[in-house]
């Protein structure tokens, strides 16, 4: 997002990558590849498998990044964006269980029932792929809180969110439902040529997550589909946006009690 924006702004921007690929935790690679070709179209420099050995300093202030292929690349402004760690310690000190994140079970408890865990640093099995998450995002954090809330006031529920997310980089609108992790297989609606495509997640035959670049349409129909508990069938998501919405609309037919959840 950064790169897109400073390009924009007339800098020079050079993006530096640790592994072989942009966005390794965030998106599927195809995605990643497609990034990667918008901002370098656009004149950004992207290196990746590289990483940085020392920035050098002129008079105090940053000056050059130097990598570890021992290229020096002089800088005004060096941004880091090297994710984060959860801060687990005071929990931790409470005799609360940790893995990667305070432990929490499906009404945001941890394993000291009367304390509760939410957001960013809460790690709990997801209903949508049976793993263990730890998610970071504004929409996780609230959709934990409320259910949170009523776990206190002694309701029973589930978490059951639908998880998504956003980033706009540039001209691409990136909008991601669901989990993709664990998928085999993928369905591709629309023209990455034209940036305007949707990606369909599968494992065996459940869908899990959609990733849509500039087409929000798709990303609002994979939420309600995902959030009614329907999984299309990859053929049916061939048959595009009007074969799908006709597909959901009968299976809540079916499943009146569910979809209306
Ligand atoms: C640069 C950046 C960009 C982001 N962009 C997006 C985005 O586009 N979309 C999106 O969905 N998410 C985005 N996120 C992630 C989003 O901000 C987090 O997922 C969200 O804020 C998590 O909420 P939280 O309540 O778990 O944690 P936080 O928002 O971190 O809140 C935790 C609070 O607890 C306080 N605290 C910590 N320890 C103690 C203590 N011992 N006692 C009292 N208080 C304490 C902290 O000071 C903090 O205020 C972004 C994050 C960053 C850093």
């Amino acid at each position: 997002e950064i790169a897109a924006t400073l390009k924009a702004a007339g800098r020079k921007v050079t993006v530096v990558e640790a592994v072989d690929r942009l966005l390794g935790r965030a998106v599927a690679p195809i995605i990643a590849r497609h990034v990667r070709q918008r901002l370098e179209a656009t004149g950004v420099r992207i290196l990746t498998g590289t990483t940085i050995a020392r920035l050098e300093a002129d008079n105090g202030r940053v000056a050059a990044v130097v990598t570890s292929s021992g290229e020096r690349l002089p800088a005004q402004m060096v941004i880091v964006g090297i994710g984060v760690v959860p801060n687990v310690e005071l929990a931790q000190a409470a005799g609360i269980t940790i893995a990667n994140g305070i432990r929490v079970d499906q009404q945001m408890r941890t394993s000291v029932p009367e304390i509760l865990a939410i957001g960013d640093a809460a790690t709990y099995r997801h209903w949508l792929t049976g793993g263990d998450v730890r998610l970071e995002s504004v929409q996780n954090a609230t959709d934990q809180a409320r259910l949170a809330a009523r776990t206190i006031l002694g309701h029973a529920d589930a978490f059951a969110a639908v998880p998504w997310f956003w980033s706009d980089i540039g001209d691409i609108k990136l909008q991601m439902v669901g989990l993709i992790s664990g998928g085999d297989s993928h369905v591709l609606l629309g023209d990455v040529n034209e940036n305007r495509f949707s990606i369909y997640h599968y494992a065996g035959n459940r869908l899990l997550g959609i990733e849509s670049v500039n087409r929000p349409g798709d990303h609002m129909l994979g939420r309600k589909m995902l959030g009614a508990g329907f999984s299309p069938t990859p053929q049916t998501v061939a048959t595009g946006p009007d074969g799908l919405k006709a597909a959901l609309a009968a299976f809540q037919q079916v499943e009146p009690v569910r979809a209306a959840e």
